[in-house]
């Protein structure tokens, strides 16, 4: 496990998700998106090397999706302590209703795996609890950004700008198949098949680069600890560039969580690949099987 700033202790789980561990400005120690149900025992050992015998006193999630929400309640319950989201997640996390569906008509290979294998939604946590207007960490501040899903969230520092980005940026390229697999670090979108309201992700990736962070902490890929160009312009490149050329069912029509707990969506988008997926998807598997071998 690494410091990746002071008392923030990153976690890469098996699954390919950062756990953060926070020691905030009160001395209290919070968990970050403890990842999905496989990585429960793995992150509940790494917490333990770090606390010994104290314990978390929360758990909070930046979004409700099950690669970073699968294992809170299992943790939760070990603990005893309380797991914490913002009130526009709380629908999916109190699993009142499920998430939309995956896009699948975006690019990369993940949309490509998303037509035949769905990822299960994560246990639903009824009695998770909701963030005030502030974040739950002494010294951070809360940041809504929404987009990726309605109530998303990140944390930010101003003493030293560092940026707990949830899914609401990423430093892996979803929509190119090679630097997924690299996992090349650079700043990028959130990921793609599960990103529900672009429109949202412009005026989220501007409140971000509006706060100049420094440092990046996402769910997704390595944290960015030093950025060539600067984060804040990555990132507001990223919202009025980027977005521009995005394709992909919930780019003209996002998934909006009504009032009333529906979700507001459209017809999807035609997906010729569809009627052949299944072949598209083992085809698409097999070379990149053998470009890994190849690269390798
Ligand atoms: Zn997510």
């Amino acid at each position: 496990m690494a410091e990746a700033a002071r008392g923030v202790h990153v976690i890469a789980t098996p699954a390919g998700t950062n756990a953060v561990l926070i020691h905030d400005d009160a001395q209290t120690w919070w968990l970050l998106d403890p990842g999905c149900a496989l990585d429960t025992w793995v992150v509940h050992e790494a917490v333990s090397a770090v606390l010994e015998d104290d314990i978390p006193s929360g758990i909070i999630l930046s979004h409700g999706h099950s690669h970073v929400a699968g294992s809170a309640g299992a943790l939760a319950k070990e603990w005893g302590c309380s797991v914490f989201c913002s009130a526009a997640e709380a629908p999916m996390v109190h699993g009142t209703i499920p998430y939309p569906p995956l896009d699948t008509t975006c690019h990369g290979i993940a949309s490509f795996r998303a037509r035949n294998r769905q990822e299960p939604p994560a246990e639903a946590i009824p009695d998770a609890k909701c963030f005030a207007s502030e974040a739950p960490m002494a010294g951070w501040e809360l940041l809504a950004l929404p987009g990726h899903t309605p109530g998303s969230v990140g944390f930010f520092r101003t003493s030293d700008g560092v940026l707990l980005a949830g899914d609401a940026l990423s430093t892996i390229d979803w929509d190119q198949m090679i630097p997924m697999w690299r996992q090349t670090k650079q700043l990028r979108m959130p990921p793609n098949i599960d990103t529900l309201d672009w429109v949202a992700v412009r005026r989220s990736l501007r409140l971000i680069a509006s706060r100049k962070p420094e440092r990046v902490i996402p769910a997704h890929g390595h944290p960015l600890l030093e950025c060539e160009k600067g984060v804040a312009d990555e990132a507001w490149h990223l919202a009025e560039v980027g977005i521009v050329a995005r394709k992909g069912r919930y780019v003209a029509d996002p998934a909006v969580l009504r009032s009333d707990n529906t979700w507001q969506l459209y017809d999807p988008i035609p997906d010729p690949v569809g009627k052949f997926g299944k072949w598209v998807v083992l085809v698409g598997i097999a070379i990149y099987m053998v470009l890994i071998i190849r690269l390798w």
